[in-house]
């Protein structure tokens, strides 16, 4: 039977709340050392269980400013020696009729979701080539790949970050760096929270095949079995995590 990894340093973006503290908190469960990179620089704003604090190396961060996430690996890496990995995670939403949407908040959605994805990809390269190789995981959403009024900003980003995790993984393979997008369908969090005081919890009922939304432990679960299982053969791919309803008539 081929071995799990649990050990090595694995950095999280965006690592406050939602679902990145929660993929921050199963990977320091399943035994990783994890770099959470937070724009406060105080970690998980979310409880951790005492026997795990250890495994947080907290640093300051702001994925729009180059920088910042230069910065922030440098100081990850002179405190653990190598980092072996990243989740590319931390996120903005922000909708209009796109008849009405600015370019400021155009840009926003773009910067944060697709531009700080590149940037982060570019300046955890020289860190996983030291390591020897690595996994890059991007957050996407399932938004890539369907059309969504007042989403145009959003969808655009998320379709980007697919496509870098492609170019990524074809020109970094040959230094054992393997990239993936990871894209969940709906997740109840504060990114949405507002959304699910309306209709649309009883929509996505209807909606998806399973009849209910996802939890941030399903999206934590299947980026920590990327890193635990490290399938060589696994690259570059988009991996939804929808419960079905991108796919569902
Ligand atoms: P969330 O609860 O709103 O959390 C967003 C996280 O991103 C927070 O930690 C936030 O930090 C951080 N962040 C935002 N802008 C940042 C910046 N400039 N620099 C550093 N950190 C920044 O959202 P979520 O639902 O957990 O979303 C996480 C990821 O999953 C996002 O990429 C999102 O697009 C994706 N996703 C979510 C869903 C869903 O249904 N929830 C579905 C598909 C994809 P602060 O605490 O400092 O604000």
């Amino acid at each position: 039977m081929a071995a799990i990894r649990t050990t090595g340093t694995i950095v999280v973006t965006g690592a406050s709340r939602g679902i990145g503290a929660t993929i921050a908190l199963e990977l320091a469960q399943r035994g990783f050392t994890v770099g959470c990179l937070t724009r406060k620089g105080t970690g998980l704003e979310v409880a951790v269980p005492a026997e795990l604090a250890a495994r947080f190396i907290n640093t300051r961060c702001d994925v729009t400013d180059e920088v910042s996430v230069k910065r922030a690996f440098s100081e990850i890496a002179s405190k653990c020696g190598v980092i072996y990995g990243i989740v590319n995670n931390a996120g903005i939403h922000l909708d209009a009729p796109s008849d009405k949407l600015t370019l400021d908040v155009y840009h926003q959605v773009m910067s944060t979701n697709a531009t700080a994805v590149f940037t982060a990809c570019r300046e955890v390269y020289p860190h996983l080539v030291k390591a020897g190789g690595g996994v890059i995981v991007n957050i996407g959403s399932f938004f890539d790949k369907i059309g969504v009024k007042r989403n145009v900003a959003y969808c655009a980003s998320k379709a980007a970050v697919g496509a870098i995790t492609r170019c990524l993984a074809v020109e970094w393979a040959s230094k054992g760096i393997r990239v993936l997008d990871v894209a969940p369908g709906y997740i109840e969090t504060d990114l949405n929270r507002d959304a699910f005081k309306g209709p649309l919890r009883e929509f996505l009922a209807k909606r998806i095949p399973g009849g209910k939304h996802g939890t941030p432990q399903d999206v934590a679960r299947l980026v920590a079995a990327i890193f635990c299982e490290d399938i060589p053969f696994l690259n570059g791919e988009t991996i939804y995590i929808d419960g079905g309803q991108g796919i569902a008539h």
